[in-house]
């Protein structure tokens, strides 16, 4: 028999076998046949006499006279619809043919027939499985009939409840495995196990559609171990048997898988004795996701293709959602963009590395990487660029990995490499060299070769070390490497540690500072490159530390910047600066158009109020608007453009000048510098510093200065320190110059005594 279900899913298999040649012998129509096992012929007369004349009319009567014949009967292939047995045998005394029968024939009822009148021995039988316990000498001949068809009810009654209890069992085991918690593969393999144990499966399995929807993948199998060793282990949709089940989602049953020529190992069906096959597409929804399959050893009743097909679907339901949960499960620990392991993943791994890692004393590194200008990317190309480009950066950091490595994405632009089981640190170095190396090559996004630098910072530990505090250590080495210029990779050490202990010391200070008037502000005069003569200063900042003595901004503006406190430190800054300037312009005829610059710090224009503040300090000096100058770095301006053109514009609104400091180290890009309300740029010193020496600087600087005019904006250099450097610039045409060579940073009085002198150079 083979029966593969037309048009309908696998849901509706058990209608589809039905009317086909089932396995199932319903015995109503079928010719009662009786085997009398019985030394005493006339017992035979009196019995094929008595069923000839019941209601049931066809039945055949088969003698056995011992023991052997009744077994040799039971071997043949048609098993009799009922066995009377006698006790007294010429080969066998009392109930223990009874047990060698039922253990042949365990479905065959078995009535007992004898002479013997006990009650404990009737009594017994029944308990060893017999149907009924006959007397017979006190048998009504007449109604005999009715005691083999009350047997033959009751057998198939008990069975009918047995294997209900069974298939029932098979459902619960199944749906008990699938809503418990934890992965499915132990899952279905319990469901399996079932099959055999409930099912009377010979080999059980499941296969689980792969992600891509092109391969079975096997996750359980119980039964045959000769078949668990990765035969089928992944079948591709469309091929073998399996495979087609789950291409058409059509079950596919047979009582005769010998000779089925979509079973190719005869040899292995014959030698285990298979009958049977019965295999179920998984569906949830029209959507595949998997197969079931059985071999049995004998036909399987529609009763258990009718479980195994509404388990099939249980099955299909509890894998969908078990997978789902997978799913849930490996997105909570990793990054969906780049689908590297995410943070607290990280954390994890790198936590289980240094428990490791106290066999031998090998290393554990840990490379924090943050790209340089990611913002500029995201803001110029789009988002979805910004996107592209760091899937393509964790492609290419995994790429470079040993698979031992963990590679991560961090948060925004920033991923970690933890590697462990490092000789020394001169390798977690060339694990540096092999991350930056792979920023050596362009990337290409939309088309576009794009150039991306990255800092890093590497720290190492060992044994019993602390993850967070490593993680810390890295990410202050990788802001190291970001101050020392980008694009370069540092080593976590003494230093930093020192650096970082000194960060919370010198925070506490600086809210000391600005209570105990500590700050001072310098001025260093703008000279006109024209004729000389001073134009106005730039304000500043130097902390007088009680014990330190002077400290330069560049060692406390950044930790003001992170700490906030740079906003309270710059209101301050302003406010005194413009103090002094109103103070020349009203105490010196030659400081009548004296300008003041100030530095502004990023933090400050994020801040709402600074406007207000801005122009509190204008207010309460009283000084014109239009000479003060507000300077932003190039790198402020360009992290977020759009947001400086808005805060820029609320500044020009007040009538001050706003200078684009450090112009040629940021990334500007001239459709932006068109956009920004700027007047002044601030050629950086680096430019000028080569300045009649190198060509290349020479050229840029008359590139800047051309650029800066045809904007309609002045340009200052920065850094002058030589004659040679003035005499280039005036070449150039450049309008302003500042530098030690007219003069440093001086206090207040100096400028004055300058005023006072009425200096020029
Ligand atoms: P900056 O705005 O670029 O200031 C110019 C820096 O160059 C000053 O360093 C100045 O002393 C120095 N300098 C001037 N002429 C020469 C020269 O001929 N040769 C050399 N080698 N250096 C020269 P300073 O005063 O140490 O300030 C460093 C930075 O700190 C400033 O760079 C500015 O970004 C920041 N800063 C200073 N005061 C403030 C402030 O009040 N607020 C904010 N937010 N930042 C400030
Ligand atoms: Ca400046
Ligand atoms: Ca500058």
């Amino acid at each position: 028999m083979e029966s593969t279900t037309g048009d309908r899913p696998g849901t509706d298999i058990v209608q589809a076998i039905d009317g086909s040649d089932a396995p199932v012998s319903t015995g109503d129509e079928a010719p009662l046949r009786v085997l009398v096992v019985e030394d005493d012929p006339d017992i035979g007369f009196l019995v094929r006499r008595a069923l000839s004349r019941s209601s049931a009319g066809k039945a055949s009567v088969v003698v056995a006279g011992t023991l052997a014949e009744a077994r040799a009967a039971l071997e043949t292939d048609e098993a009799p619809s009922c066995v009377l047995l006698d006790l007294g045998l010429p080969d066998s005394e009392g109930l223990d043919g009874l047990v060698q029968l039922i253990a042949m024939r365990p479905s065959v009822p078995i009535v007992i027939l004898t002479a013997l009148d006990e009650d404990d021995l009737a009594v017994r039988a029944v308990q060893l499985g017999a149907q009924d316990y006959v007397v017979k000498t006190s048998v009504d001949w007449r109604h005999f009939g009715r005691v083999v068809r009350y047997a033959i009810e009751r057998k198939r009654a008990s069975e009918a409840l047995e294997e209900r209890v069974r298939l029932a069992s098979f459902a619960a085991d199944v749906g008990v495995a699938l809503t418990e918690s934890g992965p499915l593969p132990p899952a279905l393999r319990r469901c399996t196990e079932s099959m055999i144990a409930r099912l009377g499966g010979a080999l059980a399995r499941i296969w689980v559609l792969s992600s891509n929807g092109e391969t079975l993948e096997l996750v359980a199998s119980s039964g045959l171990s000769s078949r668990t060793d990765g035969s089928h282990a992944r079948v591709p949709v469309g091929k073998f048997k399996i495979g087609r089940i789950a291409r058409t989602q059509r079950a596919h049953l047979t009582n005769q898988v010998l000779g089925d020529p979509e079973v190719h190992d005869q040899d292995w069906v014959r030698r285990e004795g298979l009958v049977s096959f019965a295999g179920y597409p998984l569906v949830v929804e029209g959507r595949l996701v998997g197969v079931m399959a059985m071999f049995a050893r004998q036909p399987l009743s529609q009763a258990v293709l009718r479980a195994m097909s509404s388990v099939a679907n249980q099955l299909a339901v509890g894998i969908d959602r078990k997978h789902g949960q997978d799913i849930l499960a490996h997105q909570a620990i990793h990054d969906a963009l780049t689908r590297l392991p995410n943070r607290s993943l990280l954390q994890d791994r790198l936590e289980h590395a240094l428990a490791r890692a106290d066999r031998g004393d090998s290393l554990v590194a840990v490379l924090f990487l943050d790209l340089d200008r990611f913002k500029y990317v995201n803001d110029s190309m789009g988002h979805a660029a910004g996107d592209k480009l760091l899937q393509a950066v964790g492609a290419r950091l995994s790429g470079v990995a040993r698979p031992s490595d963990t590679v991560a994405r961090f948060g925004g632009d920033e991923f970690v490499v933890v590697a462990e089981a490092l000789p020394d640190d001169v390798e977690a170095t060339r694990l540096g060299e092999r991350v930056s190396e792979v920023f050596a090559e362009p990337f290409e996004i939309d088309g576009r070769q794009l150039f991306v630098t990255a800092s890093l910072g590497i720290a190492v530990g060992r044994a019993g070390g602390d993850a967070d505090a490593m993680l810390r250590d890295a990410d202050s080495a990788m802001y190291r490497a970001k101050e020392l210029g980008r694009a370069r990779a540092e080593m976590f050490d003494e230093t930093l540690r020192v650096r970082a202990a000194q960060r919370v010391t010198i925070e506490g200070s600086l809210r000391q500072a600005l209570e105990q008037d500590q700050f001072t502000v310098l001025y260093q005069p703008l000279v006109s490159v024209a004729n000389g003569s001073m134009i106005g200063t730039e304000a500043l900042l130097r902390w007088r530390h009680p014990d330190q003595g002077v400290i330069s901004p560049a060692d406390f503006i950044p930790l003001a910047e992170e700490t906030g406190l740079i906003v309270p430190i710059g209101e301050w800054v302003l406010k005194e600066s413009l103090r002094q300037a109103d103070e020349w312009r009203r105490t010196h005829p030659a400081a009548a158009n004296l300008g003041i610059s100030v530095n502004l710090s990023a933090r400050q224009l994020l801040v709402p109020s600074l406007i207000d503040v801005v122009a509190g300090a204008i207010g309460e000096s009283r000084i014109d608007p239009s000479s003060v100058h507000l300077e932003l770095t190039e790198s402020v301006l360009m992290d977020d453009v759009d947001l400086s053109i808005e805060s820029l514009l609320g500044l020009r609104y007040l009538k001050v000048g706003l200078s684009v400091d450090d112009f040629g180290t940021g990334y500007s890009s001239l459709s932006y510098l068109k956009r920004l309300p700027i007047d002044t740029l601030k050629i950086d010193r680096s430019f000028v510093d080569g300045l009649g020496t190198e060509a290349h600087d020479s050229a840029i600087v008359g590139a800047v200065v051309a650029l800066g005019h045809a904007l309609g904006l002045t340009v200052v250099a920065e850094g002058v320190e030589t004659v040679e450097q003035l005499a280039e610039l005036r070449a150039l045409g450049c309008d302003q110059a500042q530098g030690y060579l007219f003069s440093p940073p001086v206090e207040a009085h100096v400028i004055s005594e300058l005023l006072a002198r009425g200096a020029g150079w």
